[in-house]
């Protein structure tokens, strides 16, 4: 279990979220609100973002996090695809996940480089993907694949997924549904952030939160998906 106690987040003096309250058990999550209220904020501020200056706590598993440093929640088990993936030159797809990963003996990492590229083929993505820069002349849809595949290779117990279908054709929207429903099948944690209808149609949320107005509230109550849905978000600004 995720737990969020009373956290404020600010950038460089600005509070962007304040008396913020949640918690995040296994199963689906999504978090939805108006463009710029904070939603990818609050997804950088859980992995300790170095320019994120959050107060107050976050819990996971009965282990305070606020001390942690990102690599360390990582090795936790969290876990977060970004809105908007950073290109590093000179690492390559397959080498990210190797030096993430514990991966052992020779035939270990072949097992493992073997179960990327079935992915990498599930995906579309073009041959010799594992060999290429991480995010480096790729489109904003490839991009989004590739961040799939590091959650599915790296198997962390709570996956953020900010935004994951943006820049996806409708196979790939197709392709993610199904890799999450797998995923969501092991009694994992994954928190969406998105406005896409297919993709919120397609799972049933434990949580659903709304950020706007500088906090968030959060429910248990499904059909507030369909009201967001159909009447935006007026009545939370
Ligand atoms: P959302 O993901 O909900 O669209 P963001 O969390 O990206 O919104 O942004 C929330 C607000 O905080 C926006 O006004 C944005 O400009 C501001 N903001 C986010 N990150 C930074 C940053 N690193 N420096 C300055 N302002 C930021
Ligand atoms: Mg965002």
């Amino acid at each position: 279990m995720l737990v969020l106690q009373d956290v404020s987040i600010k950038v460089e003096d600005k509070e962007l979220l304040n008396n913020v309250n949640l918690e995040f058990g296994p199963g689906i999550h999504f978090i939805v609100g108006p463009n710029g209220a904070g939603k990818s904020t609050l997804a950088h501020a859980i992995m300790a973002n170095p320019k994120y200056n959050t107060s107050g706590g976050i819990v996971y598993n009965d282990t305070a996090l606020d001390d942690l440093a990102t690599w360390e929640r990582a090795q936790l088990g969290l876990f977060i695809s970004f809105q908007n993936p950073t290109p590093i030159e000179g690492l390559s797809n397959f080498r990210l996940i190797k030096e993430a990963m514990d991966m052992g003996t020779t035939s270990s990492i072949m097992d493992k480089l073997n179960g990327f590229r079935g992915l990498a083929k599930e995906l579309n993505l073009p041959e010799g993907w594992d060999k290429k820069e991480l995010n480096v002349e790729a489109s904003g849809g490839e991009k989004k694949k590739n961040e799939l595949i590091q959650m599915k290779m790296l198997d962390p117990a709570v996956a953020i997924l900010d935004e994951p279908d943006s820049g996806l054709d409708v196979d790939a929207i197709n392709s993610l549904i199904e890799q999450l429903q797998d995923f969501n099948s092991k009694d994992k944690t994954i928190i969406i952030v998105s406005h896409y209808e297919k993709l919120l149609k397609s799972f049933e949320p434990t949580t659903v939160t709304v950020v706007a107005n500088g906090t968030t509230s959060q429910t248990t109550d499904a059909s507030l998906v369909d009201k967001v849905l159909s009447d935006g978000f007026k009545d939370f600004v």
